[in-house]
């Protein structure tokens, strides 16, 4: 899967006690360890913006994957403010929501809806796009966004997904940017998609 030099990665056996943390009420019975603390969540976004920022040159459409990776969007959005691009100038940004649905009982076939009208998609034509993800676990749900994002012809698509699912199910799909590799379980927290 990839090269591990990209991204941290958390091994099975890392995390820390509940005992040592504070976790919020909504949590507390469903959860067993915490793998990724937050303060380290927040210091890789500002990294993540940091490369995000060295490799564009043109003004980007940053688009945000629906639910699960508002919080996300909206950090990484943050930090990327801070940031100039390789020209030494800030980077222009505008911003779309994107809410993506698997089709049920599919089990993240790759089928999925997306709720974004087609004149939004047809203004992607020659824009440099940003997807904004949570959580790559599959990648059939990634694969199929880009692909049918391709038929709009933006210049160019880049995905940046907080964490990717160390996974036998892996289609190998990798986004260029990912903050985190995480073992094969159901993560929570964050605002990812949880009940
Ligand atoms: P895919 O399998 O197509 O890569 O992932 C589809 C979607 O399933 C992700 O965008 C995410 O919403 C959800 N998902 C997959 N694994 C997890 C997980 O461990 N935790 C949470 N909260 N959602 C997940």
């Amino acid at each position: 899967m990839g090269d591990s030099n990209n991204w941290i990665d958390v091994k099975e056996t890392d995390g820390h006690d509940l005992k040592h943390l504070v976790i919020p009420p909504h949590y507390a019975q469903d959860i067993e360890r915490v793998l990724i603390p937050r303060g380290l969540i927040q210091d890789r976004i500002s990294k993540l913006a940091a490369d995000i920022a060295h490799g564009c040159s043109n003004p980007v459409v940053a688009c945000c994957v629906l639910k699960g990776a508002h919080v996300f969007f909206g950090h990484l959005i943050e930090e990327l403010k801070k940031h100039h691009n390789s020209a030494g100038k800030s980077i222009p940004l505008s911003f779309e929501f994107i809410k993506v649905k698997s089709y049920e009982n599919t089990e993240s076939t790759g089928d999925i809806k997306i709720s974004l009208s087609e004149e939004d998609m047809e203004s992607f034509k020659g824009k440099d796009l940003l997807i904004v993800e949570d959580i790559i676990d599959t990648g059939k749900t990634m694969v199929a966004l880009v692909e049918r994002l391709r038929r709009y012809q933006p210049a160019s698509i880049k995905v940046v997904s907080l964490l990717l699912k160390k996974t036998d199910r892996s289609n190998r799909y990798v986004p260029d940017y990912v903050g985190f590799a995480v073992p094969d379980l159901f993560v929570v927290g964050y605002c990812l998609d949880y009940k």
